[in-house]
């Protein structure tokens, strides 16, 4: 579905990473767009570019990965952007996801504390032509206080517990997408703000590297 916009050979790829999404339960059809429009293959490193496509998450450098689609899908279903929002996104990595959120938000502030990636990510977003957003190379932790507050907020990196800031700037009727650890394991989290409450559903178990930063963990957390 919907490659139509993407002049190159990796059409085919992209249909069927759509049909698995599909498949897994994703039924939010501007999120399945949003794939099948997005050049996956250009925010992949070249050994391993031969498996963009795949529904797995890929080494991107620095210790790093990109994340498995299925579930960047689940993020943005349940982030449930209608087009007007003004999203922050923590962990910008390889910008593909930062590309995803781009197509289904109104503008995008991606904060990442590795400048390697963050400068990767901005050509990888220019190669594909995707405008509207501000990649800032910073603490994500303290969240992005200069173009707060944010109606979306999407953190890509497990944390030992809900950074206060990221709470603090979110809109009324905003909601949060954040990895918390648990036990051994982590526990992906939405947080939603109504009337200076917040509520918390759980969108099921995760695997993701540390968030680093005041509010997280403290670097040798990266061993
Ligand atoms: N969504 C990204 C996932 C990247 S992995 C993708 O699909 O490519 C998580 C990223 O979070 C890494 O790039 C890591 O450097 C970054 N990160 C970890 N702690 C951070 C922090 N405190 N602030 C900003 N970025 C952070």
């Amino acid at each position: 579905m919907a490659t139509r916009h993407l002049r190159d050979s990796w059409g085919g790829y992209r249909a069927r990473l759509v049909e698995e999404l599909r498949d897994s339960g994703i039924n939010d059809l501007a999120v399945l767009e949003a794939f099948g429009e997005t050049p996956r293959h250009l925010f992949t490193p070249d050994a391993v570019k031969h498996r963009a496509y795949e529904n797995c998450p890929l080494p991107i450098g620095c210790g790093q990965t990109i994340s498995q689609p299925a579930v960047q899908a689940i993020y943005l279903q349940a982030l449930q952007l209608k087009g007007t929002e003004k999203a922050l996104e923590i962990g910008t990595g390889s910008g593909y996801q930062t590309a995803l959120l781009a197509r289904l938000a109104d503008s995008v502030v991606s904060v990442e504390r590795l400048p390697e990636l963050a400068e990767s990510a901005r050509k990888a977003l220019d190669d594909a032509g995707i405008l509207g957003i501000s990649i800032v190379v910073a603490d994500g932790t303290l969240g992005w206080r200069p173009l707060a507050p944010y109606d979306a907020i999407l953190v890509s990196a497990a944390s030992p517990g809900v950074p206060q800031p990221l709470l603090d700037q979110l809109t009324e009727g905003g909601r949060l997408v954040i990895p918390v650890s648990k036990g051994r394991g982590q526990e992906l989290l939405r947080i939603s703000r109504n009337k200076g409450e917040f509520t918390e559903d759980s969108l099921g178990n995760v695997r993701f590297v540390p968030l680093i930063g005041k509010y997280g963990y403290g670097p040798e957390a990266e061993d």
